[in-house]
């Protein structure tokens, strides 16, 4: 627990508390602060926290990502979180009210977690389809990302927290991630991957910027004066915090100079003490440093961490007035003392026999996003591609006895994407349990995983597990130091674990010290099982104290993948259904190894995956309907690497396939949070994009299936017929570049500039209506450099369900209207949704703005709006284009 300000700056040293008045100026910094203490304060404490000083009121700032759910500082089975539909999910709602309305429920669990700083959104574009990091993002198309990133920055800031927009700029894929170099235009960054940046700090006011990794145009995000200092802060008058990427603060003038206020994580870096030195040595100006001060001090304001002034003497950090229910997250200081001593625990659980630790105070559970309105979310997120063969979908349970719930991911679902953006869920609810319990009384639901495609072992069933100290279901975990000395135990309950910062001294990469897993296994099934022991470093795997896997896994290029995609040992073991197995795990982490620590302990009987298939081909024949569940593999989607390829892993297509054969009334459901290649579409029913849906996944799928709610989504990216058809695929840098050559010619406006036929097109998506276009009138005929233009568009609901449309407007320039990049044949400008009763009409309102007429000039450094006639074309999806008219600009 923080019980102290971790600020370095003498209490007495600094009079007057910068709470006291607004520290918006230099004047208003206690003249005594050292160029020493402001430099200390720009650097992190810790892995989340910013430093702490007594002397100017300021408490510690906590930050957490990430922007499908809150974490918190730890990643911990007893301090879980709400885990969201993930920001591809979000882009298919084109909902940004409800958007918003998630957003800001996020934003107070973050308060209530104590997280200041919520590290979201992602705003940077699903350039291309395979990108590692595009399931956190909203939408291949500015426009429809830059909407959905508003929204998120007003909902969460609305809660008192503030929000990150994330990577600044062209962090758009994984592969070199920390050093390719992209080659940008200066009208493609301004008119594509600058766009969302400068939405919500102009049109939100985030509070936060985060600089990326990567270089842009040579010069890596950090150092960028031109981006950083002249565009965001100048041209945008951005007053907030530009904090670095995680460990991407590589050099202390040239950040420092270049506008970066923030070096995280801490305490290390290339700030603190050498930073001092270059305002010293005049290299950084003594006003540049006092700037980043002022912005973190203005920051501290915003999230109420600075205290009001007074004469109170030093203390522990007090919780102003609203934040009253604010608990310090961080358990860090809750006693790893040097042994000897008692054996503390750690967090919030078991206290270690044999001396056991002081019981921490849980304090109140932090309030959560209500699951109601995650479900809802999730449902709205789903993109019906396809409904055929009599409208298979909404399923009537009255003419379904039977139905057959198949697939991987049916029965273990990708909630959410790997990296940073990972939670632990409060729980989560499958499509095989929520089908089973929602159609229990109505239709026997039979299920059947098809085949595997798990890529480390999957963790065992929370129930198979037991701690041989408490007799509890779980495990213990031991903490031993280089000579095997216990310094801390405790139960868990997860056997995927992570750390950061709460971790006793002398565990750590090249610290010799162990951490040991100890569990009883009780099996389901006779006979053999596999184990997977996944972490970086050395792992011996122990079964009934008989070493069946000993070896050291490689160090991976990304210190993300330590959590993502550890390396795993594997081994086989003959077990008994009933009989315990006694498992142990240890774990010495690797000398060399960086980022997070994370361990990992899998169990799954050993399957036959031709024996998996014929049984969900004739579960398939035996039913009424089948609901084929497929998809991404947990964690295969992840920040920290690429996908290679866009086909679905293992044997999922020939499922489908199978399945199709003998069910008419095949119902495929795509668990993914980018593009996967579905070429069996046609052969099947219908066809349901689920995105990695959170933890309300099973619940959600459930409404939608029965037709208790529409699948409201839209798709927010082209989803391709082949992998040739992609306008941009492997974003693999080559001698360290990746050049942006696509220019504009991203996502749609590629396809429609090369005219390939998506196999479904941006902003597709059927609902369980259907709706007529009826007219499309322009405010006037035509409009001004400068000014916005407005439509109102009738449309008609024509089905018989009351349903949801979003109506969407592409503008198309004048031909040969130049400019730098080869332009788009349309861009989406504007969109809008309605709901109306079966037959009613709704007038829609749309606004285009001034902007989406315009370009930027690179000879003139600015926006220009050439003169011609635009076409201005309403419809559905990108390729569904129903009314137009003409505009002259
Ligand atoms: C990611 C950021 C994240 C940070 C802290 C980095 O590796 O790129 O998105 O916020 O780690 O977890």
């Amino acid at each position: 627990m923080t019980t102290n300000y971790a600020g370095q700056i003498p209490p007495g040293r600094a009079s007057g508390r910068a709470g006291s008045q607004p520290a918006h100026s230099p004047a208003h910094l206690p003249a005594d602060l050292t160029v020493h203490d402001k430099a200390l304060l720009l650097t992190g404490a810790d892995s989340w926290r910013t430093q702490g000083a007594e002397a100017l009121g300021l408490r510690p700032m906590i930050m957490s990502d990430g922007p499908a759910g809150v974490r918190g500082v730890v990643l911990d089975e007893r301090q879980p979180s709400s885990s969201l539909p993930c920001p591809s999910a979000l882009g298919a709602t084109w909902d940004p009210e409800l958007v918003r309305e998630l957003a800001a429920a996020l934003g107070a669990e973050a308060r209530r977690k104590g997280v200041d700083v919520l590290l979201a959104p992602t705003i940077n574009l699903m350039r291309t389809p395979l990108g590692g990091r595009g399931f956190e993002c909203f939408a291949e198309d500015p426009v429809l990302t830059a909407a959905l990133a508003v929204a998120f920055v007003r909902g969460v800031q609305g809660a008192g927290v503030a929000a990150t927009a994330k990577h600044f700029v062209g962090n758009d894929s994984e592969t070199e991630r920390w050093s390719y170099d992209a080659r940008i235009a200066e009208s493609v960054l301004r008119e594509l991957y600058l766009v969302p940046f400068e939405a919500c700090v102009r049109e939100a006011g985030v509070a936060l910027v985060m600089a990326a990794y990567n270089k842009v145009n040579g010069i890596p995000m950090t150092e960028h004066a031109r981006l950083l200092r002249d565009v965001l802060k100048g041209e945008w008058g951005f007053d907030g915090v530009v904090t670095s990427d995680w460990h991407a603060a590589r050099s202390t003038a040239g950040t420092a100079l270049a506008a970066l206020d923030l070096a995280m994580p801490g305490p290390d870096g290339p700030w603190g003490g050498q930073l001092a030195a270059a305002v010293a040595d005049g290299s950084v100006a003594a006003d540049v440093l006092d700037d980043k001060v002022i912005r973190l001090l203005r920051l501290a304001e915003r999230v109420g961490a600075v205290l009001p002034g007074g004469d109170d003497p030093p203390g522990p950090p007090r919780v102003p007035a609203a934040r009253a229910d604010l608990r310090p997250a961080v358990a860090a200081g809750s006693g790893f003392a040097a042994s000897p001593g008692p054996v503390p625990s750690l967090g919030t659980g078991f206290a270690a026999s044999p001396h056991p630790a002081p019981a921490l105070d849980p304090g109140p559970v932090p309030s959560l996003v209500d699951p109601a309105l995650l479900r809802r979310a999730a449902a709205a997120s789903f993109v019906l591609l396809r409904n055929e063969n009599d409208a298979a979908l909404p399923i009537d349970p009255a003419l379904v006895g039977r139905v057959a719930v198949i697939g991987p991911n049916a029965v273990r679902p990708a909630i959410h994407g790997g990296g940073s953006a990972v939670v632990m869920p409060t729980a989560v609810s499958t499509p095989a349990a929520a089908l089973t319990a929602a159609l229990a009384g109505q239709a026997e639901v039979t299920v059947a995983p098809g085949c595997q495609t798990w890529v480390v072992v999957p963790e065992p069933d929370a129930g198979s597990l037991r701690d041989p100290a408490s007799g509890e279901p779980g495990l213990r975990l031991e903490f031993r130091d280089r000579d095997g000395g216990l310094l801390a135990a405790e139960h868990r309950t997860s056997t995927a674990l992570a750390w950061w910062d709460q971790i006793p001294p002398g565990i750590g990469w090249g610290l010799g010290g162990s951490i040991t897993v100890i569990t009883s296994f009780r099996p389901q099934s006779t006979g053999p099982h596999l184990l997977g022991a996944a972490g970086i470093g050395h792992l011996t795997l122990t079964v009934d104290g008989t070493v069946v896997a000993d070896g050291a896994t490689a160090v991976p290029d990304d210190p993300v993948e330590a959590m993502a995609r550890p390396g795993e040992i594997r081994a086989t073991a003959a077990l008994e259904a009933g009989r315990q197995a006694e498992i142990r795990l240890e774990f010495r982490p690797a000398a060399d190894g960086e980022g997070p620590l994370a361990l990992r302990l899998g169990i799954v009987p050993a399957a036959d995956e031709d024996t998996m298939l014929a049984e969900a081909e004739q579960a398939a024949a035996r039913a009424d309907a089948a609901v084929v569940v497929v998809g991404s593999p947990p964690m295969t989607e992840s920040e920290g690497f690429d996908r290679r390829t866009l086909a679905l892993p293992g044997r999922q297509d020939e499922l489908v396939r199978r399945v199709a054969a003998v069910n008419r009334r095949t119902v495929v459901v795509v668990n993914a949070g980018m593009p996967v290649l579905a070429p069996w579409a046609d052969q099947v029913a219908a066809v349901l994009y689920a995105w990695l849906p959170g933890q309300a996944m099973g619940e959600a799928l459930a409404d939608v299936l029965l037709g208790r709610a529409e699948p409201g989504g839209r798709l927010p990216v082209t989803l391709p017929a082949t992998e040739a058809d992609c306008p941009v695929l492997h974003a693999v840098p080559r001698d360290g570049v990746i050049s942006y050559d696509e220019g504009l010619l991203i996502g749609y406006r590629g396809y429609d500039a090369s005219l390939a036929r998506p196999h479904f097109p941006f902003g597709h998506g059927l609902g369980y209506t259907t709706w007529a276009y009826e007219s499309l009138r322009a405010e006037t005929s035509g409009v001004a450099a400068g000014e916005d233009l407005c439509l109102v568009v009738t449309v008609r609901n024509t089905g018989s369900r009351a349903g949801r449309e979003v109506v969407q407007a592409y503008l198309a320039a004048p031909p040969g209207d130049g400019g730098g990049a080869a332009r788009p044949p349309r861009a989406l400008a504007a969109f809008a949704s309605v709901n109306a009763q079966p037959g009613a009409s709704a007038d829609v309102a749309l606004r285009v703005p001034a902007r989406a007429f315009a370009r930027w000039d690179e000879d003139t450094a600015g926006w220009v709006w050439p003169a011609g006639r635009f076409t201005l074309h309403v419809g559905r999806s990108s390729r569904d284009l129903r009314l137009s008219t003409a505009v002259q600009l």
